[in-house]
């Protein structure tokens, strides 16, 4: 069956949102040009430009699912419960594929359907 396709982005609070692949390079290129006027190294002004878009309820894409787990995926994007280093930092689900009990990355869980989530992937898609 091809239809219920799997949402691209999940649903998040008014005033949250999630950049464009476009505005991702938009930002690396800005935090990449910033650190060689600072003389710092670029992937670290990148960490700090997108944490603190994080802060700001500005988000990056999710990433591809990593293969052979549960492909359920969590933003944290609320920052009054999670800490900067967790904050808009994708969490894939580390339980089984095709599991029914709550999703779990390790570092917390959800439920699908929470503001944030992306549900798994049907099990039948072809990687
Ligand atoms: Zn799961």
């Amino acid at each position: 069956m091809s239809t219920n396709p799997t949402p691209a982005l999940p649903q998040l609070p008014d005033g949250m949102r999630i950049l464009s692949h476009q505005d991702m390079r938009a930002v690396r290129d800005a935090a990449h040009a910033a650190a060689r006027r600072h003389g710092v190294r670029g992937h670290l002004a990148e960490e700090i430009a997108f944490d603190a878009l994080a802060a700001a309820g500005v988000f990056n894409q999710p990433p591809e699912p990593e293969p052979d787990t549960c492909s359920a995926m969590f933003l944290p994007h609320q920052r009054e419960e999670f800490t900067p280093d967790m904050l808009g930092v994708w969490q894939q689900c580390a339980d089984e594929p095709g599991h029914v009990d709550d999703h779990d990355s390790g570092n917390t869980n959800w439920v699908d359907g929470m503001p944030g989530t992306l549900p798994a992937r049907p099990a039948d898609r072809e990687a």
